[in-house]
């Protein structure tokens, strides 16, 4: 079965995610925790957990993944911004591990001018830190960048790096998002450029440490540095570009997440169609 999905709202509560998922036909989902535009986070209360917990048993998804809000920078530089983001992703790792999520997803961050070494042993720290701190089943992914200004992360050896420092590696692994690597300037949109990017990937960190892949169009040019998602077939990697990704054996087994607009274009069903129909023609 291919692991096909989006990322879905919890609006009213974290157990409609589950219905959402099942309505648009995911065979996979991802999902805030909490409100991802603030630093305060609710407490999760057992009735929440419990009935999220049933529902995801009944529809039968082996994998669900979470995503950290947007604040949190565990590349800062900054003591006190800094401190703050890991106890962010410490109590995220929490709430997923409360939850039964697989996999948390963390962009890996911003330097803010510091120098990519100095955001590479913050992100490091960040991580060892939260790993000592939580015991939990569910791994951190961390999130390749899109290679913005003072960005962390947006190229392979960078994702190595962080990860030749972190303690226990078995808890630790990436999440590759299609617009990210676009942008950074790799581009999987022909399909000699995929077998380039996969096998530098496979070099510097290993397939076996990629776990999710997020699968979004982009609206900017190859090496735009812009993270700007676009729906699936519309931006620069366009349908032929994702029918190769999609079905490529390195990546076909992977939960695959969209993280598409929901516009006047349509929603996370319209991309859903067109991945299903890509799949289907191989
Ligand atoms: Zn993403
Ligand atoms: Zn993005």
């Amino acid at each position: 079965m291919v692991l096909l999905g989006a990322h879905v709202s919890i609006s009213g509560s974290i157990a409609l995610s589950v219905d959402r998922a099942r309505e648009l036909g995911c065979t996979t989902f991802q999902i805030f925790t909490r409100n991802p535009r603030g630093w305060i986070s609710k407490k999760l209360k057992d009735e929440e957990v419990e009935e999220f917990v049933r529902r995801r048993r009944e529809a039968g998804y082996e994998v669900v993944v979470a995503h950290m809000p947007y604040l949190p920078n565990v590349a800062s530089p900054e003591a006190l911004s800094w401190r703050r983001s890991v106890k962010s992703l410490a109590e995220e790792l929490q709430r997923c591990e409360m939850l039964g999520l697989d996999y948390l997803v963390c962009h890996i961050g911003s330097h803010m001018g510091k120098g990519i070494e100095r955001g590479i042993a913050q992100v490091a720290r960040a991580v060892n830190e939260t790993i000592s701190r939580v015991e939990a089943k569910c791994m951190i992914l961390l999130e390749n960048m899109a290679g913005q200004k003072n960005s962390v992360g947006s190229y392979f050896p960078q994702i190595r790096a962080i990860l030749d420092k972190v303690d226990d590696q078995k808890r630790v692994g990436v999440c590759l998002d299609t617009c990210h690597l676009y942008a950074a300037g790799y581009d999987i949109s022909v399909k000699e450029g995929l077998e380039k990017t996969l096998s530098e990937f496979d070099e510097s960190v290993g397939l076996k440490a990629l776990k999710v892949l997020h699968l979004n169009d982009s609206r900017g040019k190859l090496g735009s540095h812009l993270d700007r998602h676009e729906h699936i077939g519309r931006g620069y990697i366009g349908e032929e570009g994702f029918r190769v990704i999609v079905n490529h054996k390195s990546l076909r087994g992977l939960p695959m997440i969209l993280e598409t607009p929901q516009d006047e274009y349509g929603g996370y069903e319209v991309d859903l169609e067109v991945v299903r129909r890509l799949l289907h023609d191989a």
